[in-house]
């Protein structure tokens, strides 16, 4: 933690927001569906981009849905939901690993379908894998982040659960970078007990999800991966993968850990490690992504370099 951190909304968070879940989604890409005594079996402590059923370093659906969120703040200047619902479809490449219920969404939207009558009422994760940057953003601000949260959500998933993910996934993340701006431990108490109380109107079975997360000493990765996958599925529901991702959040001690502890349960790994890498980049920043993961990052017409543009865009004086 260097002596005077980026504020909350700054280039540094949104933009660790951004390439920390990046990172997570292509460390997790090669292993998604596997379980976590099968990753570590296979790749003992999996740090590195390994090639899956794309290149390595590549990303998935989580961080290309990430950044149709990021061009329309850019565009936008706002949680524009008929302008995102445009650029989901503009930049869907059914080979990033979209769900079924995902691709029969596009094919509407493609068909010329209104944005708010093409979601089905799935409870997965897939609001909440995207929408850890517009936590950054709305980071002052807990009523704006989760009404946008909720709206970018709504675009394709209505069910309380799912919608009530992706509101606690951007809460989180906004409070990660005002403890992280404030140079503050996180603490799973009073995260959870913040973030349960904000959704609870929501979903109360999301909450008590939520309130279920253990506390775990911070550094010690295999206790945390057998008390996490214990306790969650850490499937494709947003229930079971959300409270498992803010816990590898809460039991690391750096980004790298984070992530990796992230991908090591095992399961949604693409997406839990998106998750994670999101709050662990709004909290540490920028700066402390590991440099050697930042590299290998895909970066084509849409990959790293688009997104760090991106942010700065959206950063303006804030950058
Ligand atoms: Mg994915």
């Amino acid at each position: 933690m260097t002596q005077s951190p980026a504020p909350a909304f700054s280039h540094s968070r949104l933009a660790g927001a951004a390439l920390g879940a990046m990172c997570g989604d292509a460390l997790g890409m090669p292993v998604e569906g596997w379980s976590h005594q099968d990753i570590e079996r296979q790749y003992g402590r999996l740090d590195a981009f390994l090639e899956g059923r794309l290149e390595a370093g590549s990303y998935t659906d989580d961080s290309q849905m990430m950044i149709a969120i990021l061009e329309t703040l850019a565009q936008r200047g706002t949680l524009d939901p008929a302008y995102l619902a445009a650029r989901f479809l503009a930049l869907y490449e059914p080979r990033r690993g979209y769900g079924g219920r995902v691709d029969s969404i596009m094919q509407q939207l493609a068909r010329g379908a209104p944005w708010d009558q093409v979601a089905t009422d799935s409870w997965g994760n897939g609001g909440a894998m995207r929408v850890g940057v517009l936590g950054v953003y709305f980071a002052h601000d807990d009523q704006a982040c989760c009404a946008a949260a909720l709206r970018q959500c709504a675009i394709t998933h209505t069910h309380a659960r799912g919608l009530a993910g992706a509101a606690a996934q951007a809460l989180s993340v906004a409070l990660a970078a005002r403890l992280g701006a404030a140079a503050k431990q996180p603490y799973c108490a009073s995260l959870v007990n913040h973030v349960a109380s904000l959704v609870e109107p929501i979903d109360s079975h999301t909450a008590s999800r939520l309130r279920a997360l253990p506390r775990i000493p911070r550094g010690d990765e295999s206790q945390a991966r057998r008390v996490l996958t214990s306790e969650y599925a850490c499937d494709v529901s947003a229930p079971e993968s959300l409270p498992p991702a803010i816990g590898a959040f809460l039991a690391a001690a750096s980004p790298e850990q984070a992530i990796v502890l992230a991908v090591s349960l095992g399961g949604d790994t693409d997406t839990i490690g998106a998750m994670t890498g999101a709050l662990a980049g709004a909290y540490w920043g920028l700066e402390a992504i590991p440099p050697a993961w930042l590299d290998r990052l895909e970066n084509q017409e849409a990959g790293r370099d688009h997104v760090l543009r991106l942010c700065r865009d959206i950063c303006g004086e804030n950058g």
